[in-house]
């Protein structure tokens, strides 16, 4: 873990808008598990830009999509390709579900460095059983297209990766995926859920992570590593459902830096750390991550 007298936000994950194209039943889409109900929104590339420009000292990696999906905001491969710019060697990640690419030259130019597809099945049937309004074709011609361009212009760039949540009914598809897929050029990794509500009759009989998070120093790393930004520009120090209504700041009014080291992830993390057991902390008493203490799959 990051030292914690030296604490640097390692990691973003931001949301550029705060919609999906496909209905997941274990979305942790903020809207349909809490009912607090939002007009869809796109964050602009000038709102993304001021939010950069104040940034003092960048993190790692920046993703795009935590709870929604990216590539419905058509900025974004600007957002991505400004950030390149003001930082090089930056870490940029696109989370998707591959079924809207846009313009894949754009994506290209952009220089972002992975794209982490979800995926969980080998063909329509297997895939649709949870990716609910997605279509598998359409996910795997856009791999093929990303490949084709990739190697047309001869760049290694975007790393293609699918992260394959396993659940009861493709638990016995693992090898047959794995194999399908590193034959696009695309590695696999194999997660499994028990963070969201009703994650109890998706579980698999037999898998578990191998990364499973127990025997940690602290039961939660989140605030002390990275921290999740939504599109109305709140910040959390997680996707956790419970902490929604805690956020943290908002980078459209403060600069990230300020957020990072304000007092409310400073009190979040003297809860985590057994200092203290109130203030902005006490949304995690109710997290699987606290309860458990640690051992979830996320
Ligand atoms: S314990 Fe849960 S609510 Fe608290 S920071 Fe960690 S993931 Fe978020």
């Amino acid at each position: 873990m990051n030292d914690l007298n030296n604490l640097i936000c390692r990691e973003i994950k931001i949301d550029v808008t705060n919609v999906c194209n496909l209905s997941c039943p274990l979305c942790p889409d903020t809207a349909r598990r809490t009912g607090r109900q939002q007009a869809p929104r796109l964050m602009s590339f000038e709102e993304f830009k001021k939010f950069v420009d104040a940034i003092k000292v960048f993190p790692e990696q920046i993703t795009f999509g935590s709870k929604h999906e990216p590539l419905i905001n058509k900025s974004i491969f600007q957002m991505i390709k400004y950030l390149n710019g003001k930082r090089e060697g930056l870490q940029t990640t696109i989370l998707t579900n591959l079924n809207l690419l846009g313009s894949v030259s754009d994506l290209l130019e952009s220089k972002v460095k992975s794209v982490l597809i979800g995926a969980d099945g080998i063909d329509q049937e297997t895939y649709e059983k949870y990716r609910i309004g997605g279509n598998f074709d359409v996910v795997i011609d856009n791999i093929k297209l990303i490949q084709h361009y990739k190697k047309k212009i001869n760049s290694e760039y975007p790393k293609l990766s699918v992260v394959f949540v396993v659940f009861r009914h493709n638990e016995n598809l693992m090898r047959e995926a794995e194999a399908f897929f590193n034959e696009l050029g695309v590695e696999v990794f194999f997660r499994r859920t028990d963070f969201y509500k009703g994650f109890e009759d998706w579980m698999p009989l037999n898998f578990r992570c191998a990364d499973t998070k127990i025997n940690r120093e602290i039961c939660c790393a989140e605030p002390f590593e990275s921290l999740n930004i939504n599109v109305f520009g709140e910040v959390y120090p997680c996707c956790a459902e419970e902490i929604v209504k805690f956020p943290v700041g908002n980078i459209f009014e403060q600069p990230l830096d300020e957020v990072w080291n304000g007092v409310k992830m400073r009190n979040i993390r003297d809860f985590l750390l057994n200092k203290t057991v109130q203030n902005s902390g006490v949304a995690c008493l109710f997290c699987p991550v606290y309860k458990n203490n640690g051992c979830t799959d996320v």
